[in-house]
């Protein structure tokens, strides 16, 4: 007979528990949600390193195949047959073979769904930079490895280019993770603009010997002439 009396003191007493779990989570999830993102971040940046590493040994395996030509010389240009066989093709749809990719639909290759896994960071954490640009999760070639060839051999068509010829190439950019564009990655740019610093502050990238490196985006932007200059040291 007395239950009906009991019953609310009852209700109100579960309300408040129930409220201060649910502030207990919070507290424990706002303090918890830094560090998950800490952590995934820290495997993105592990995976990104891997997916370089991969287009390392496919650039060896393409230039052994190839008789000592990189895949650089180009950027875009001439006409694209849909097969990454022959013409003036960028440096991705050339190694696009080495990862099982048979046909492509354009140039812009990194957006492809075949080619997510291995031409784009696997940072989905795009940086906005100071002037407002979001810095997409691209890889780009080193743009002095296909720029220069004109400037040095004062042709007006691009050629390639043999590894011998690139300087100290476990020095030199190949491919970084990129910002301003999804063909190709200009080092001399201002790195509070231009890089993505996508991870911890720094850049990945793998060199023209195949080695994977991390540097922060103000010392890789120091030591530009060095690490992007392909003709000298
Ligand atoms: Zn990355």
């Amino acid at each position: 007979m007395s239950v009906s009396k009991s019953r609310p003191a009852f209700a109100a007493f579960t309300l408040i528990e129930l409220l201060v779990v649910i502030a207990i989570i919070a507290i424990l999830a706002s303090m918890l949600l830094p560090a998950l993102q800490q952590a995934r971040e820290r495997a993105n940046s592990i995976s990104c390193v891997n997916r370089l590493k991969t287009i390392g040994n496919n650039h060896a395996f393409y230039i052994a195949d190839y008789k000592d030509w990189t895949v650089c010389g180009y950027t875009v240009g001439g006409a694209f047959d849909g097969t990454c066989s022959k013409g003036l093709l960028p440096w991705h749809v050339r190694l696009a073979p080495y990862f099982g990719i048979k046909k492509l639909t354009s140039w812009w290759v990194p957006d492809e769904k075949d080619c997510e896994p291995h031409f784009n960071c696997p940072s989905k954490n795009n940086r906005v930079s100071s002037d407002g640009t979001v810095k997409k999760s691209y890889y780009a070639v080193n743009y002095d490895a296909c720029s220069d060839l004109v400037s040095k051999f004062g042709v007006t068509t691009y050629r390639g280019l043999k590894i011998q010829e690139v300087v100290k190439p476990s020095r030199k950019v190949f491919v970084i993770d990129a910002g301003t564009s999804r063909m190709h990655y200009n080092g001399s740019n201002n790195y509070l603009t231009f890089y993505p610093q996508r991870h911890n502050g720094g850049e990945n990238f793998v060199t023209f010997a195949g080695h994977v490196e991390w540097m922060k985006a103000p010392a890789l932007y120091n030591a530009r002439y060095a690490r992007f200059n392909i003709f000298s040291n």
